[in-house]
């Protein structure tokens, strides 16, 4: 998700800016752009260089000569359809808005049985569009801050980027559950706001960090500059995605006021600690478990070796929708160097396991290049819980790790020994206290109730409760 106010083109610089997060989500991807009236957009199935051509690119930047928003989307809740598509851009009684969303509303699905009930209709099928209609209702339109009164009803993880045509307006879940961060673009001697998922982004755009939005804060990003309210104290404790340092986010972003990069390396660290063996080589997976595998490496001392090769032109392969998909994406994804790998006692550095499916395919690629040993070591903890924060882990019972033991989990991997990261060693990582973050997939531990959503005013009743 990216937002830029006030420069002219601005979608050029957003188009930087899904390029840059395209890890976020590979499914479509869409920019909406205002000329301070209305708000047009382009929005498409794909990857970011796929869905945006060259004219559709000229249009939006010539168009948008006040503002633009962009999204990256990832199902986690709705299809991979071309209607769930963000940024959604409706008109309300008080005019256009366009809306992006990162996390997933757990009260999403009541909210809109309700609105249904009520006569409401839904142009897609996923949880974010009940937030416009929260804002275009008679109850939130009447109240002194309807955005707020509209967050105040929302219960899950939401990041959102909100565009109307005299400003962007950026929240973020009290929880803190995904990140969102404020920068700074300077073009020609002057400063124009911008917000971002990751700092990454800003890199790309050549924009500066300033800080993150604070969970439970609105920032409003206007021609005067941005200015901040709360719609609710910050939950405490907090509940920041640990899975965005494990896997999500990418190593150059600063994520929850630390480095990705070197929190998988000291993952990797804690886990040679935990898990030690004798080897020839310590070998990652590419991607996702190279930085952790430099830290086993460094950690252990046992020398870095890279002998799966990735062929760099596929995706994620957990990201296409069907099981059939992926397994033939990893085959194409993956070639191992057996000159390297025959004969030879590896261990092989990931940062998770989810269904299991891809890492038996990676394993039996490497016994086939002749591995003598092969020592999994997995930098987080087994995934037993599904997430409804907004990482898509499917359902429990596709958790390889629901219902399993490690050494049921060896076993179907067919690797000599496994050992996952404790909680304990990962949260050791993590900056901060360690009970301001979400383990739920691990632990089961949810933070709020994932099985009675409220539609009510979420967040009086919770805060109310806790005196
Ligand atoms: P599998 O063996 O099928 O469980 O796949 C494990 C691989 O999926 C690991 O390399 C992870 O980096 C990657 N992975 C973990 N979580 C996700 C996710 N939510 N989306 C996409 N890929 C993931």
């Amino acid at each position: 998700m990216v937002g830029v106010w006030g420069l002219p083109g601005a979608a050029n610089a957003v188009y930087l800016a899904l390029y840059a997060q395209q890890h976020r989500g590979q499914e479509s991807a869409g920019i909406a752009v205002t000329d301070g009236d209305d708000i047009d957009s382009k929005l498409g199935m794909g990857l970011v260089p796929d869905v945006f051509s060259p004219d559709d690119l000229q249009r939006l930047s010539l168009y948008g000569t006040r503002g633009a928003i962009g999204h990256n989307r990832y199902s986690t809740s709705g299809g991979s359809l071309a209607c769930n598509t963000q940024p959604l851009v409706e008109q309300t009684v008080d005019g256009s808005v366009a809306l992006a969303h990162n996390g997933n509303l757990v009260n999403g699905e009541a909210h809109r049985r309700k609105f249904a009930e009520a006569g409401h209709l839904f142009h897609t099928t996923s949880d974010t569009e009940v937030v416009i209609h929260l804002l275009a209702s008679p109850e939130q339109r009447n109240a002194p801050d309807p955005l707020a009164a509209t967050l105040r009803r929302l219960q899950g993880a939401f990041s959102l980027v909100l565009m109307f045509p005299d400003r962007i307006e950026a929240a973020r879940d009290p929880w803190g559950w995904r990140p969102l961060v404020l920068g700074e673009l300077e073009r020609e001697g002057k400063a124009f706001p911008v917000v971002a998922s990751e700092t990454v982004a800003l890199d790309v755009m050549g924009a500066k960090y300033v800080r993150e939005v604070e969970p439970g804060e609105i920032v409003t990003l206007t021609d005067e500059g941005v200015s901040s309210r709360r719609y609710a104290d910050p939950s405490d404790p907090l509940a920041q995605c640990i899975f965005e340092h494990v896997y999500f986010a990418s190593p150059a972003s600063m994520v929850f006021g630390q480095n990705v990069q070197t929190a998988r390396e000291q993952m990797g660290e804690a886990l040679a600690r935990e898990a030690p063996v004798v080897a020839d080589w310590v070998m990652p997976m590419p991607d996702s478990g190279r930085s952790a595998a430099n830290g086993y490496a460094h950690e252990s001392g046992i020398p870095y070796r890279e002998a799966i090769v990735p062929n760099r032109y596929v995706g994620r392969t957990f990201i296409k929708p069907t099981q059939h998909e992926r397994e033939a994406a990893v085959r194409l994804k993956l070639n191992v160097v057996r000159e390297i790998v025959d004969g030879k006692k590896l261990v092989v550095v990931d940062d998770s396991i989810v269904r299991g499916t891809t890492t038996k395919l990676k394993m039996n690629q490497l016994r086939e290049a002749g591995a003598r040993e092969i020592h999994l070591r997995i930098s987080s903890p087994p995934i037993r819980h599904p997430c409804y924060f907004g990482v898509d882990f499917a359902s429990k019972d596709q958790l390889i790790a629901n219902n399993r033991s490690v050494e049921e989990i060896r076993e179907f991997l067919g690797v000599d020994s496994l050992h996952f990261l404790s909680l304990k060693g990962l949260l050791s990582v993590a900056k901060g206290n360690a009970r301001d973050y979400c383990t739920g997939c691990f632990s089961g531990d949810y933070r709020v109730d994932v099985e009675h959503p409220l539609t009510e005013d979420v967040l009086l009743r919770e805060q109310a409760s806790m005196f």
